[in-house]
């Protein structure tokens, strides 16, 4: 049975079948690829930054950003080259958010666990009063 699915990037139907975008989108994505790392691979343009690529290529950096994090360039021979952080937009070239923005999503998460561990102290010192509470209303009787 043929798969038939809607491109994600141009809406066209095709068959989904190794790719999950269609033969045309591939193949312009594969042609960018292609320019962009022609570009970067120039001994001049080693030390190029993410705008002098999308400038000197034409390629948007949302493509040259798939690229990098698809593996298929690789930031250790381009020192100056990066691609936003997911949350901030700051330029990053590693993982998916930037260090300033992970801290702060641990530093949430931290403080929610703390406040979880609050609550249930709260809650055992609680259970603890209405024990004593009890016991001694048992021993009155
Ligand atoms: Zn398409
Ligand atoms: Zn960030």
């Amino acid at each position: 049975m043929q798969n038939l699915e809607n491109c994600p990037r141009c809406g066209t139907l095709f068959v989904k079948s190794l790719r999950p975008i269609c033969k045309d989108c591939y193949k312009a994505i594969e042609e960018k690829f292609q320019t962009v790392y022609t570009f970067i691979r120039k001994r001049e343009n080693r030390q190029a930054t993410m705008l002098e690529v999308v400038e000197g290529t034409g390629v948007e950096r949302e493509d040259i950003t798939r690229f990098i994090k698809e593996g298929r360039i690789h930031l250790h021979q381009f020192p100056n080259l990066d691609y936003p952080c997911e949350s901030c937009g700051k330029g990053i070239r590693k993982g998916r958010i930037c260090s300033s923005c992970r801290g702060e999503i641990e530093g949430g998460l931290q403080a929610e666990q703390r406040e979880k561990e609050r609550h249930e102290r709260a809650k055992e010192e609680e259970r603890k009063h209405y024990t004593t509470y009890h016991s001694l209303n048992d021993r009155l009787k």
